[in-house]
């Protein structure tokens, strides 16, 4: 509960929340008793559970999901002179992954119904240069892969899921986790399920996922723990890497999350349906297509409103307490990127247009039916 202005008591619907409860908190606290703050068993323990759960023979745990995108691309060996394909509507670090290995992002347009990456657009943008196609599950929809791997196989691309919106979700009976060659996550607080801040990459290559493990550890062989077991100071450094490792505590706390994940999306998606119902037929607030033949795992709920509306609607939701948000802004229009690679308003029409109009409403387990109501009831109050 907060104030408004008027004093007045409002009840506070974010767009998106975490859910912790004791048993996770047990977990955590269990693990700070212990030997192994980092580095310790409950690392490797998480990464055989989201293994099995994504179905993917490799899963690596890593500090963050932009460390994860990072990892993949180096894996994958983008350099300066690369290209990779990217979506423009999603958040920045799907591009910047590119940028920080020196590689180029070029931006390709999505879909005017599902806001997915385009595979017309994406096989408009392919040059000699062109190595990786980034794929983007917005909203937690997984993307039209069976097309994208068409592509990405006739161009000989490697294909990397974004898959920080749709961990849980599946495509054609496929798993999130096994679509892309390689598919990265995301344990921020708003997403499905936390560590604080964490991430995964999931892969069926050992390769790649023996290359990323010794990313997030300096580009060192070997870790802290297994120099303990063998009573050896000796270690070699085979690449330069970064320090993105999760912590046991964290993977302590994954491990609870995930356990509870698959009822968690079973929630938002009668959520969604309860919005769907209650928006069918309103010309001023269109959802976007969930499309049939896969599970989709909402992340996000986003409605269209009309682009004269959409300040006023932001503005308004928020003071009666309900917390939408705008996903996203384009990443070819942040002024970085217009700035360092040129990039323009015009080059991906369909996003741009997308853009203002797109409102993310409340989404998360923890909503109950009557905070849906509260929502559906304010929107059309305010909407008509
Ligand atoms: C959240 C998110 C990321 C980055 O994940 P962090 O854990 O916040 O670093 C990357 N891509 C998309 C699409 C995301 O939503």
């Amino acid at each position: 509960m907060q104030a408004n202005q008027a004093g007045k008591k409002i009840t506070h619907i974010p767009y998106g929340r975490h859910w912790i409860e004791q048993d996770d908190i047990d977990a955590v606290v269990e693990v700070l008793r212990g030997d192994w703050l980092t580095t310790g068993p409950k690392v490797g323990e998480f990464e055989a559970v989201f293994a099995q759960f994504t179905g993917a023979k490799e899963a690596v745990a890593i500090s963050n999901g932009t460390a994860a995108l990072h990892a993949s691309m180096h894996a994958l060996g983008i350099g300066p002179g690369d290209e990779v394909i990217v979506p423009t509507m999603t958040f920045a670090a799907s591009a910047n992954c590119v940028v920080y290995q020196g590689g180029t992002p070029v931006f390709a347009d999505v879909l005017e119904n599902t806001l997915l990456l385009d595979p017309a657009s994406v096989e408009s943008k392919i040059t000699p240069r062109t190595k990786a196609i980034v794929a983007v599950d917005y909203a937690g929809q997984p993307c039209d892969y069976e097309k994208l791997r068409a592509i990405a196989s006739k161009h000989k691309l490697a294909l990397v899921s974004d898959a920080c919106h749709s961990v849980g979700g599946a495509y054609q009976n496929q798993k999130v986790g096994t679509l892309g060659d390689l598919s990265c996550f995301s344990l921020h607080p708003v997403k499905h399920i936390t560590t604080g801040e964490g991430g995964f990459i999931t892969t069926n290559s050992t390769e790649l996922a023996v290359k990323m493990r010794r990313f997030r550890n300096h580009g060192i062989a070997t870790d802290h723990r297994q120099r303990e077991q063998q009573g050896t100071w000796y270690y070699e450094m085979l690449d330069v890497g970064y320090n993105y490792r999760l912590t046991d505590f964290q993977c302590a706390l994954g491990l609870k999350q995930l356990a509870k994940l698959p009822n968690w999306i079973l929630r938002r998606q009668e959520i969604a349906r309860q919005y769907d119902a209650a928006f069918n037929g309103n010309a001023n607030l269109r959802p976007l297509t969930a499309l049939p033949g896969l599970s989709h795992a909402y992340h996000l709920y986003v409605v269209r409103v009309p682009a004269t509306k959409r300040a006023q609607l932001f503005q308004d939701l928020r003071t009666r307490g309900i917390g939408v948000n705008v996903h996203y802004v384009p990443v070819h229009l942040h002024p970085f990127y217009q700035n360092k690679f040129g990039t323009k308003r015009g080059l991906c029409p369909v996003a741009e247009a997308a853009y203002d109009q797109v409102l993310s409403i409340p989404m998360f387990p923890k909503m109950s039916d009557a905070d849906v109501d509260t929502v559906v009831a304010t929107l059309r109050e305010l909407v008509g």
